[in-house]
């Protein structure tokens, strides 16, 4: 018998549509040539100061060893009171499960409530990774599509119209990744209820709650009533709040049962997230919060410069996202123009004209499952904006 090298289910994760892009950017920089690159998506700041002060004291106080495997308890005390505080929802500690950052929490909430025959509801352009997360629990992802007239909100009738009798969990990314989009209010009432209605679980991916703009306000699902904490998992992470990518500090929240089974599930993949990143977490958590006010300052300078340059540019046609730190724009109008010899037809083209005429990396909408578009990270300071959209602007220009 002849068998394969390589599992069935891990020989289906697509290389990523960005993979490309980034090896191209990265030959560019070997060869010395200066990338600047809209396209990694996480703050440019530093780690505040007392965060890492914590976790050198942890070092030097020798908290270095295995902690319960879902944190330690004053960790998942400083989530829950995290949560009563910023979004009004009562958590109990063993409601919680610190994971190495929200991607962990979204592979196991993914693992732990799909199976084969089962259905995941996505709201497209989404986050890269969730496709090929539920692809590996053997259930399948199936989309549709938002609307750029609707800000990329996914209406009430666009998730009615897609919900099938399979369907046992929806993704809702709010503010989203790669629109910046946030759903209001009422809007996630009524979309949670149909849902809540139907039976079908809400995996609500809350990383960037924190970076909205022009008064949006982020609004958690769990808060809206009883019946929509039951049926939600709420998923979040540091990263981007607190400037801790590296750090890989994430959390989900949700019915014990489900989170009691997260536990299982991570206590044998990876066990507890780092012992001193969780040091480090309670200090963001129960710390000054001024540092986040501060960066939400700057990311809503930042995207206003972005977003009016961007539809400066002809061929460009860019929305002000509520949240997050990304942009959005159309490049359709940028089809069927020439350089080099190389015509453009596609989100991908346009992306590796900026690469190489504009030595500039952004990420094209296909990595989102949504053509016709790119994604431009605006965490990146005004100084540097400025130069990646001159160039960009310039290599526009001169296309035929
Ligand atoms: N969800 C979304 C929508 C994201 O954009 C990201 C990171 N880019 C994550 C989850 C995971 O982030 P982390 O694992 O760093 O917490």
């Amino acid at each position: 018998m002849v068998r394969n090298l390589i599992s069935k289910s891990v020989a289906g994760i697509s290389p990523s549509a960005t993979e490309e892009t980034s090896s191209m950017a990265n030959k560019l920089k070997r060869q010395g040539i200066d990338i600047i690159s809209f396209a990694q998506g996480e703050p440019d700041f530093d780690t505040p100061e007392n965060i890492k002060e914590a976790a050198i004291n942890a070092i030097r106080e020798g908290f270095t060893k295995y902690t319960d495997v879902p944190g330690i308890p004053e960790l998942r005390k400083a989530v829950a009171d995290k949560f009563k505080r910023e979004n009004g929802i009562d958590y109990e500690p063993d409601q919680i499960i610190i994971c190495n950052g929200g991607k962990q929490a979204l592979y196991e909430v993914f693992k732990t409530i799909c199976e084969e025959g089962d259905q995941v509801l996505i709201p497209t352009p989404c986050y890269v990774s969730y496709t090929e997360q539920i692809k590996l629990t053997g259930a399948e992802p199936i989309f549709f599509k938002t609307k750029g007239e609707n800000n990329f909100r996914p209406t009430f009738d666009e998730v009615l119209a897609n919900i099938t009798p399979r369907v046992k969990a929806f993704i809702i990314n709010s503010p989203n990744n790669p629109t910046g989009s946030v759903i209001d209010k009422e809007q996630l009432k009524k979309i949670a209820r149909l849902l809540v209605e139907r039976g079908v679980y809400i995996i609500t991916d809350e990383v960037y709650e924190h970076l909205v703009y022009d008064g949006m306000n982020h609004v958690s699902v769990a808060s809206l009533g009883k019946k929509e904490k039951e049926m939600s998992i709420t998923v979040n992470s540091l990263s981007k709040t607190y400037a801790m990518t590296g750090w890989r500090v994430g959390y989900a929240a949700g019915p014990k049962e489900i989170i009691k089974a997260m536990n299982n599930l991570q206590g044998h993949a990876t066990g507890n997230i780092n012992s001193i990143a969780q040091k480090a977490a309670i200090e963001a958590l129960t710390g000054n919060q001024e540092i986040v006010r501060i960066m939400v300052k700057e990311y809503r300078k930042r995207r206003e410069y972005m977003v009016n340059r961007l539809n400066e540019i002809k061929g460009i046609k860019c929305q002000y996202p509520d949240g997050a730190f990304y942009t959005f724009p159309n490049v359709t109008a940028l089809y069927s123009k020439k350089y080099d010899g190389n015509i453009i037809r596609s989100d991908i083209d346009v992306a590796k004209f900026f690469l190489e005429k504009a030595h500039v990396a952004v990420v094209p909408g296909a990595a989102f499952n949504y053509l016709g578009y790119v994604r431009f990270v605006f965490a990146k300071s005004i100084e540097e904006i400025k130069e990646g959209l001159d160039r960009i602007e310039k290599a526009v220009k001169g296309l035929k």
